[in-house]
């Protein structure tokens, strides 16, 4: 796995880089956001360590610019304590998930592997599945079922996405918090169980009685194709 760490400060960036490297990681660095974009660009990563607060292009339009061209590996944001507010924006900006400084080693490379495992799991999909009489398409965001096409939000796909990685299995509810959310979700399990319901409207032919989407009491969601 190839990771790209764009972070000024040297300190941080050597150890970073150390740590991966220990951890069996390939990695490349750079020191400021024009550099970081560049290499991003040019080179194929499998995941980008991204500081916030950088010279030449913050975090926040580097990621942008990143994904204006078409870049669609896992970006993890490191910030500052105090710029926590600033984690909607980092997240509209198209990052994956976020770290506050500073942070453990430890929750850093767990964080670091549960992004790569989800974008494994994402990637290994097709980009359209059938269900029962609905067609979803996740290139295009949208769900459709006896001539109605329904729009569906990032969450909802993320959420189908991880049913459809495991057909037939149980998937707990802090599961999709962890998968879907990120590691430091706010919302409670209350939250999928919402959305579980939109997506039932959407899916099932009577939403009542699903036939696919599939409650496992005590235990979470099952999707049976
Ligand atoms: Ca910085």
């Amino acid at each position: 796995m190839r990771l790209l760490i764009i972070e000024d400060e040297l300190p941080m960036r050597s150890a970073l880089v150390e740590t991966l490297i220990a951890e069996g990681y390939r990695v490349r660095s750079a020191a400021d956001g024009i550099a970081g974009l560049e290499l991003a660009c040019s080179e194929a990563f499998d995941l980008i360590l991204l500081d916030v607060m950088l010279p030449g292009l913050d975090g926040y339009a580097l990621c942008r610019a990143l994904r204006q061209r078409g870049r669609r590996m896992p970006v993890l944001m490191l910030t500052a304590k105090g710029q926590v507010d600033d984690r909607v924006d980092g997240l509209d900006s198209g990052a994956d998930d976020y770290l506050i400084k500073p942070f453990s080693l430890k929750e850093l490379l767990a964080r670091i592997r549960a992004l790569l495992r989800r974008h494994e799991h994402a990637q290994a999909l097709p980009e359209v599945l059938e269900i029962g009489s609905a067609r979803i398409d996740f290139r295009r965001g949208t769900i459709s079922r006896d001539g109605e096409e329904h729009v569906l939000s990032d969450k909802e796909a993320g959420i189908l996405r991880l049913l459809a990685t495991t057909p037939g299995e149980t998937v707990a509810r802090e599961q999709f918090l962890d998968v879907v959310w990120g590691y430091n979700a706010f919302p409670s399990t209350r939250t999928v169980d919402n959305f579980i319901v939109s997506l039932r409207a959407k899916l099932e032919a009577a939403p009542a009685t699903p036939r696919h989407l599939i409650t496992v009491r005590g235990a979470g969601y099952r999707l049976d194709p």
